[in-house]
C-alpha cells in the first residue's frame, strides 16, 4: 500500500497545474495523475492563445502548458502520465486507482479533470483546430476579423457566439439541423435582429474542407439530403460540452448537465477533502485563467483543510 499523501490532483489543464504550482509551493509535495493521452489538457488542441495574461505577444497553446508543467515540477509537483479510473473519495484517507490497478492515497484530492467540448466527428476536424475551426468564441473570435464564420448549433451557445462574433466577422451564417431554434426567446431575438447573421436551416455539416486552412464547408439539407456549398474561413462548434465527471458519479453531487458542483464562491465539494477546479465545475466562462484562477483557489483550499487537521 502507498503512503498517504497530502494531496492528490487529477487533470492536468491550467486548472490542475496551477493547483499543483501552488500546493507544491506550500511544500504539500501534491501527486497529479495529468491523463494518458491528453496530458496538458484542451490548450494543446489549440494555435494561438492571446488572452492568458502576461505574454504580450500571445503564446502557442502547447508551450504554455509546458510552461506551466515544468514551474509546477520546479517546486516539487510529482507528474504522472496516467490516468486515474476509479476512486473513494468518501473516507477521511482518499484512494484514487491508476489504470496498473495502483492504489494511492491522499487526505485530499483536488479534481480537474475539465470537460470535453462535443465535436461533429467529421474527417478534418482535428487537423483544422486552430486552423479555421474553433469551439470558443471568446478565445478565437479575434483571429476572424471581416471574414465569413458558420457557427453551428440552435441552443443559447450558439446564438451567444453568433452575435459576439458578428462584432468582428463580415458575415455570420447559424447552421441547425432543426427549423427552430432551442436557445431562449431572448437570445434567439438577438440574433434574429443583428443583420449579420444568417440561417441555414434543416442542414448539416457533410464535410470540412481546407489544406492546410479551412475553405469552406458542404452542408447537406437533413430533409432533401440536397448538397450545398458555404465557402467560409471560420467554423464554430457550439453543439455542447461534457464534463469529464463519470468517475464521481454516486460520490460527488453533479448538477443536470453533469458539472460538479462546488460550495462558491470556495471550491469545496459535498465531500470534504475534495475540491473542484476549471472547467468540470463551470459552465459559464471556460477560459484557461479562470480554469488557472480556480485551480489556485482549489490549492488553497485544499491546503487549509489540510493545515486544520494537523
Ligand atoms: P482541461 O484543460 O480540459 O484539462 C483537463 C485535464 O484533465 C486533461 O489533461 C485530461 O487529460 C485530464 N483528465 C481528465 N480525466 C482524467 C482522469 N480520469 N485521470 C487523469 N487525468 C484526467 N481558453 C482561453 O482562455 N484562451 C484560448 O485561446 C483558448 N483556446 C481554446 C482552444 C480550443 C481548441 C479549446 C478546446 C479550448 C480553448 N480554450 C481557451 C479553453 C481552455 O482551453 C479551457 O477553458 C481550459 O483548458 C480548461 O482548463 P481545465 O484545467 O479545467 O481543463
Amino acid at each position: 500500500m502507498s503512503d498517504v499523501r497530502n494531496v492528490i490532483i487529477i487533470g492536468s489543464g491550467p486548472a490542475g497545474y496551477t493547483a499543483a504550482l501552488y500546493t507544491a509551493r506550500a511544500s504539500l509535495k501534491p501527486l497529479v495523475f495529468e491523463g494518458a493521452v491528453t496530458a496538458g489538457g484542451a490548450l494543446m488542441n489549440t494555435t494561438d492563445v492571446e488572452n492568458f495574461p502576461g505574454f504580450q505577444n500571445g503564446i502557442m497553446g502547447p508551450e504554455l502548458m509546458d510552461n506551466m508543467r515544468a514551474q509546477a515540477e520546479r517546486f516539487g509537483a510529482e507528474l504522472v502520465p496516467d490516468d486515474i479510473v476509479s476512486v473513494d473519495l468518501t473516507g477521511e484517507i482518499k484512494t484514487v486507482t491508476d489504470t496498473a490497478g495502483t492504489v494511492h492515497r491522499a487526505k485530499a484530492v483536488i479534481v480537474a479533470t475539465g470537460s470535453q467540448h462535443r465535436k461533429l466527428g467529421l474527417p478534418n476536424e482535428d487537423a483544422l483546430s486552430g486552423r479555421g475551426v474553433s469551439w470558443c468564441a471568446t478565445c478565437d473570435g479575434f483571429f476572424f476579423k471581416d471574414q465569413d464564420i458558420a457557427v453551428i448549433g440552435g441552443g443559447d451557445t450558439a446564438m451567444e457566439e453568433a452575435t459576439f462574433l458578428s462584432r468582428f466577422a463580415k458575415s455570420v451564417t447559424v447552421v441547425h439541423r432543426r427549423d427552430t431554434l432551442r436557445a431562449s426567446k431572448a437570445m434567439q431575438e438577438r440574433a434574429f435582429g443583428d443583420p449579420k447573421i444568417t440561417f441555414v436551416w434543416d442542414s448539416e455539416i457533410a464535410e470540412i474542407q481546407g489544406d492546410p486552412k479551412l475553405s469552406g464547408l458542404k452542408l447537406r439539407n437533413v430533409k432533401t439530403s440536397e448538397l450545398s456549398d458555404l465557402p467560409v474561413t471560420g467554423l464554430f462548434i457550439a453543439i455542447g460540452h461534457d464534463p469529464r465527471t463519470e468517475l464521481f458519479k454516486g460520490q460527488l453531487d453533479l448538477d443536470e448537465e453533469g458539472y460538479l458542483k462546488v460550495n462558491a464562491p470556495s471550491t469545496r465539494t459535498n465531500l470534504t477533502g475534495v475540491f473542484g477546479a476549471g472547467d468540470v465545475v463551470d459552465h459559464t466562462y471556460r477560459q484557461a485563467i479562470t480554469a488557472a484562477g480556480t485551480g489556485c483557489s482549489a490549492a488553497l483550499d485544499a491546503e487549509r483543510y489540510l493545515a486544520a487537521l494537523a
